[in-house]
């Protein structure tokens, strides 16, 4: 007669240990139950095999290799509650009962489970439970579990099974399309509403048959062999928005209310529903939720002038009128006033300047008044380089895709011999702008000021020459300069931020970081505050929008065209969604269904229609690039402010910038 004991020690030391199973207790498992008991009569000797065996009702005994694979990567502790859907034989609910406190087994064949049952009593094991019955569903009177293991294939995983998952709890099920050929995928219950997938290699079991799993006769199409269109997922996760005036329209965000940093995106530089939507959302988080800090990506100096006037101080010495460079509608336009507007008045409330909201630019400092002080100089010194580098400075903004720009630029060596007189303009004007920086409210103290002045002479010389380097200095400068703001209001601050997609959305997920080894904000604040930081995306199909043809070039509004039919956008247009939220914490199937790269929009403040596809356009990975994707399907250009407001106590609403 076979000796069954060491023929198991034999099998679990070449077929088990040696093919990458470490755990221990899983191995010592495995060593003590005997396989030879749970197979059909006269198929003993091939208990250990390390193959799977016919067993009655056409279904399997599992590979043990395979038995062994899932328990070791479901991670079962020895206190672990442990849920198995399809007993079959029992044997892998034996072995699991060796390295868990209990374990509770389903299987839908009548027959299997008593003959399973008989056999786990006769071996002694008493922390087995087993019930007939369709475990697609699970086993909701003794849910939640700290693991749960399918024993067959299913085409989707059961939103039941995750949903009895206790937090932290793995669930190890094979899923595929094809009734007999699956992934076998580890689902982490990470919080509540947030799961991660690990896709661990290519199996084969036998179908999971029931309500949540495939169809009895498997050749009736089971529903996910016709999926539904991406456009109806989106459909069905989307929440829908009222206008953005609706109360309920920025209630909607509260569930972002107890982060430390929410971004807030925007698609282009010049559509009225981006800044609408963030003024609506920003001030629910700072009158609801106690956010004190708004950042935007805009120049600290003007941002500090608005800053002032909104905690009711007089603007700057010297003041002349914030934000009348280039692109001037960036911030001189109505829907920004009016929240402006709001906030001296909240600010006014709230009395006592620590407790009031402040309003700071995030930019490299000055950007835009070095880029305007560095074309005025190359008018004078070098028309031809003036002319490169209004076209250069495009690429500098959110997101011109164009390197035959930057080649040029490398090329033309009036170019190169203008890098001193540019670079000295620059370092003469952050000197100036640095003194009288010391007269604002004191929040860009004597470190921010070092380091700036530390990091002058490279910034200006990237920022000339421009590529992944200036969009990497300017995104770590944005990130330090929040960090350090959030630092200066103590431990408990909270901030919202204002920044186009390409900032917000984690570059990771984009062509950005795959392709061009860019890093931004998002990114930043992912690595640094994780599940605290909230990255939030906004976008639209088609409308107007405000933007020029060139840098330094004048607004104009232009049409914005419907979106490409392989883009995100193109799948929101096609939801038929006008308005709504798509919370991926919350839309586990719709984060599935996007995970491929898919075509996005970046406007910034130069639109080029004509070469769109090229200039405009990159791939990402939605539902990972953002936490939430807020959607507008047409939307209208901003309106403009005009350029000087003489009477402004009769004009409010042209506040701050009509003194
Ligand atoms: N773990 C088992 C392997 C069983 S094979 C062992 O070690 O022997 C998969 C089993 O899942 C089959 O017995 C099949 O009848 C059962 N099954 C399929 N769909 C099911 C469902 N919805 N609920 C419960 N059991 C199911």
């Amino acid at each position: 007669m076979l000796d069954y004991e060491y023929a198991r020690q034999k099998m679990v030391d070449t077929h088990i240990a040696r093919r990458g199973v470490r755990d221990e207790r899983v191995l010592d498992a495995m060593r003590e139950v005997p396989r030879e008991v749970f197979v059909e009569e006269g198929f003993e000797e091939f208990a250990y095999e390390d193959s799977p065996l016919p067993i009655s009702e056409g279904q399997t005994i599992s590979q043990p290799l395979v038995v062994a694979h899932m328990i070791e990567a479901a991670e079962i502790e020895p206190a672990d509650r442990v849920l198995e859907v399809g007993t079959g034989s029992g044997y892998a609910a034996a072995v699991m009962s060796r390295v868990a406190a209990e374990v509770f087994s389903i299987e839908r064949h009548a027959t299997l489970s008593e003959m399973a049952r008989r056999r786990v009593e006769a071996l002694g094991y008493r922390n087995v439970t087993m019930k007939i019955g369709d475990g697609s569903e699970g086993w909701p009177e003794q849910a939640p579990f700290d693991a749960i293991l399918v024993a067959a294939g299913g085409p989707t995983l059961p939103p039941a099974l995750k949903e009895q998952l206790e937090i932290g709890g793995r669930l190890v099920m094979p899923v595929g399309r094809e009734p007999r050929n699956q992934r076998l995928v580890r689902v982490t219950r990470v919080a509540a509403n947030r799961f991660e997938d690990e896709d661990l290699g290519g199996v084969m079991f036998v179908p999971l048959i029931g309500a949540q799993g495939w169809q009895p006769d498997l050749t009736v199409p089971p529903r996910p062999v016709h999926p539904i269109s991406l456009p109806e997922q989106i459909a069905a996760a989307a929440e829908d928005l009222p206008r953005i005036d609706d109360p309920a329209f920025a209630e909607t965000f509260d569930r972002f209310g107890d982060r430390r940093v929410v971004l807030l995106g925007e698609a282009s530089h010049g559509t009225s529903e981006f800044y609408r939507a963030r003024a609506a959302i920003t001030r629910r988080l700072v009158e609801k939720h106690g956010f004190e800090i708004v950042a935007v990506e805009a120049d600290w100096p003007d941002a500090a002038i608005v800053n002032r006037i909104a905690r009711g101080l007089s603007p700057a010495p010297d003041g002349h009128p914030p934000f009348q460079r280039f692109p001037t509608w960036m911030w001189r336009n109505t829907d920004v006033a009016a929240f402006l507007e709001w906030l001296r008045a909240h600010n006014e409330g709230v009395g006592d300047i620590p407790s009031q909201v402040g309003f700071y630019g995030l930019d490299l400092y000055n950007m835009r008044g070095s880029i305007a002080a560095v074309l005025a100089y190359l008018d004078g010194a070098d028309p031809q380089a003036a002319a490169i580098a209004r076209q250069r400075y495009g690429c500098l903004t959110p997101w011109q895709n164009e390197p035959s720009t930057y080649g040029r630029a490398v090329l033309t060596s009036g170019y190169r011999k203008c890098e001193e007189g540019v670079v000295s303009q620059c370092r003469e004007l952050l000197e100036r702008s640095l003194g009288q920086s010391l007269h604002d409210d004191g929040l860009l103290d004597a470190a921010q000021n070092a380091r700036l002045v530390a990091s002058a002479e490279k910034y200006y010389r990237i920022m000339y020459y421009g590529g992944a380097e200036s969009w990497n200095l300017r995104d770590r400068h944005m990130f330090e300069t929040l960090d350090h703001l959030l630092a200066s209001a103590g431990p408990s601050s909270r901030a919202v931020v204002w920044a186009h997609n390409s900032h917000v959305g984690d570059a990771r997920e984009t062509d950005m970081g795959r392709l061009r080894s860019e890093l931004n904000i998002g990114q930043l604040c992912r690595e640094r505050f994780g599940e605290a930081a909230a990255l939030i995306g906004f976008g639209t199909h088609s409308g107007s929008v405000a933007a020029a043809s060139d840098w330094d070039g004048d607004m104009e509004v232009k049409q914005v065209r419907p979106s490409l039919p392989e883009s995100h956008e193109r799948l929101c247009h096609d939801s038929g969604k006008s308005c709504c939220l798509l919370d991926f914490a919350r839309a586990d199937d719709l984060r599935q269904a996007l995970a491929e790269p898919r075509l996005e929009r970046f406007i910034g403040v130069i639109y080029r229609s004509e070469t769109e596809r090229l200039t405009h356009y990159a791939a990402a990975v939605l539902p990972r690039q953002f936490d939430a994707f807020v959607w507008f399907d047409r939307t209208t250009a901003v309106t403009p402010l005009t350029a000087f407001e003489p009477d402004r106590d009769a004009v409010p609403l042209t506040f701050p910038f009509g003194y």
